[in-house]
């Protein structure tokens, strides 16, 4: 699990590179209160699937709509064969693009907050 941490360089939680320091550049001595953080894989997920979800629905209209258009386009296939790849194209590097982002990009959460109530076993009588 990646570790951060936080950076009296950055004045903000970071993420640690493997030697300890921040990302940003500043050493592990200037870095405090490290801990495990989870990307936010989540967000980047369901940012994922919404965009399938459009590329699909986008590609399937597309798709239709070149069905219908195709017998009378005859004359001009060439042409709007082109224009559609070229629609399939950019869907592609679209969903590309959004599947090259690395979680690592965004910042860490904060840390979870210590656990109130710890129990208490050093009961004496
Ligand atoms: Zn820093």
């Amino acid at each position: 699990m990646p570790e951060a941490g936080w950076c009296d360089g950055c004045k903000a939680y970071v993420w640690l590179d493997e030697s300890g320091g921040c990302v940003n550049g500043h050493e592990a001595s200037m870095v405090s209160g490290v801990y495990e953080a989870e990307p936010d894989r989540d967000l980047l997920e369901e940012a994922l699937e919404s965009a399938e979800r459009a590329a699909e629905r986008a590609g399937e209209a597309a798709k239709g709509a070149w069905e219908e258009a195709r017998p009378l386009l005859k004359d001009a296939g060439a042409t709007a064969e082109k224009a559609a790849n070229e629609l399939a194209e950019g869907l592609k590097r679209f969903g590309e693009a959004i599947a090259g982002r690395t979680p690592r990009a965004s910042d860490p959460s904060p840390p979870p907050p210590e656990p109130e109530g710890t129990p208490d076993d050093s009961e004496s009588g």
